[in-house]
């Protein structure tokens, strides 16, 4: 390495559009001559990418800052990200922090890096949330398999719990040239799958913003994705149920590129709640939604978020919400505890409910999921289906996803890293996870 090369390492902390962007400023350092290290070596530049909805942000930040600064002592260490917009002076009072860059400045990076000696001040770059208000686009590869591909920032509504507008601002989209170009250029990487990431992507294409009008519907974006064949499949991530329309509902079901698989905000199956935290939908609209989903696509793989202990959840309103979703043919839920969050409505709500109470709902909830998981699962051996394979060589096992977001395994072949299989489920094993073998079809070939 010449003497003269800087070098950098990175640390991501929360969502799949946290990662994408880590690696856009990965890209620009790059292009500004820094190369990359990992977090663990002795680097001139630490950048840690944060995350808001962490319940304890500042502890996991200050950790990673200290972990930083045993890496090398001398490292100029720099925070973006949701907590940095959010609570910049916070940050600058962390012992080790060197600057902190708002949402508007992240993209920027290399243009505040020309000094890098450690001083006793913290320097802050963060402008007022509504100043962020371009866009800039972005993609990640994940395990090299497949790559997450950001197509919307920011958030125009105003959930009572959330702080995401707070940190990452209007809804705002990219062009529909640009994902393309980007989702042409993931596939020249050899990577076979791309998932889809915004903030809230059914909103893609909404409206005005930094004096420009969009032309396209988040529909529109599915159906000109679905003619780059280059990439084999694409991952609609989360979406919210009022933005899923029949519309892309059907359109995926006839896709060769779109996987069924869906990703559904429900956060709570009581209508009581839905509107203390001003979703946009009821229950009714929700279960019409996955209703629609089954009737088109049996097969389909459907994921529900869920907050438990929301304000004023009491027992029978958390079992309400308990009872929808065991009825619910849904496939496996991921579970939030909601955890107060300054400058949101919800703070000031009444009927807290106690920690130890969220803390067993939360539980009740992911057994429930574990049981949903494993029957979908169950439905679904002797099926035959595609499988990506990944990287990964587990005590002499691979892993890999069907379409419709099934785990599975086998033993482990170099030859079908990064391939497509057909393959037959054949049964699930101790670890929850589906053994198959490779389909005759696939061995003929
Ligand atoms: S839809 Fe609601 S929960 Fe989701 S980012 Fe927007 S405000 Fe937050």
């Amino acid at each position: 390495m010449n003497n003269q090369t800087k070098t950098v390492a990175f640390h991501t902390l929360g969502c799949k559009l946290n990662f994408s962007e880590t690696s856009t400023i990965a890209r620009n350092l790059k292009d500004s001559g820094y190369q990359k290290v990992e977090f663990t070596d002795p680097a001139n530049v630490y950048v840690i990418n944060t995350c808001s909805v962490t319940a304890n942000a500042d502890k996991e930040c200050r950790t990673i800052v200290k972990n930083a600064m045993k890496a090398n002592p001398e490292g100029f260490v720099v925070i973006v990200g949701c907590y940095a917009q959010l609570k910049p002076q916070e940050i600058a009072e962390m012992e080790g922090v060197d600057l902190v860059l708002g949402a508007a400045e992240k993209f920027n990076i290399a243009e505040y890096l020309d000094d890098l000696n450690k001083k006793e001040e913290t320097i802050v770059h963060s402008c007022e949330i509504e100043e962020a208000d371009f866009y800039v686009g972005s993609y990640s590869i994940g395990d090299r398999t497949r790559a997450f591909l950001k197509v919307q920032d920011g958030c125009d509504y105003k959930c009572t719990y959330c702080t995401i507008p707070l940190a990452r601002g209007i809804s705002r989209s990219d062009t529909v040239e640009n994902v393309i170009k980007n989702a042409n250029e993931i596939a020249e990487r050899g990577i076979k799958e791309i998932v889809l990431t915004g903030v809230n992507i059914g909103d893609y294409g909404k409206g005005e913003f930094g004096n420009k009008k969009h032309e396209h519907t988040f529909f529109e974006l599915v159906q000109e994705l679905d003619q780059v064949e280059a990439i084999e499949r694409i991952r609609i991530s989360s979406i919210e149920p009022n933005l899923l329309k029949n519309e892309t509902i059907d359109f995926v079901s006839k896709s060769n590129r779109f996987v069924p698989h869906f990703h559904i905000p429900l956060q709570s199956g009581n209508d009581e709640i839905l509107k203390k935290m001003k979703r946009r939908y009821l229950s009714n609209l929700y279960l019409d939604r996955v209703s629609k989903i089954r009737e088109v696509m049996p097969h389909a793989c459907i994921g529900v978020d869920v907050i438990v202990g929301f304000p004023g959840e009491t027992e029978e309103l958390f079992m309400e919400t308990y009872n929808f979703i065991n009825e619910l043919p849904i496939s496996y839920l991921h579970v939030f505890t909601y955890s107060e969050r300054d400058n949101t409505e919800a703070i000031d709500f009444e009927g807290v409910v106690d920690q130890g109470e969220r803390k067993r709902r939360n539980k009740m909830l992911r057994i429930l999921s574990e049981k949903k998981r494993q029957a979908f699962y169950q439905s679904q051996l002797g099926s035959t289906q595609k499988v990506l394979w990944e990287h990964d060589n587990k005590d002499g096992k691979m892993f890999g996803f069907t379409e419709n977001y099934v785990k599975v395994q086998t033993e482990f072949n170099a030859e079908f890293v990064n391939q497509t299989h057909l393959v037959d489920l054949v049964r699930i094993n101790h670890n929850g996870i589906v053994e198959v073998k490779i389909n005759e079809l696939e061995l003929a070939k």
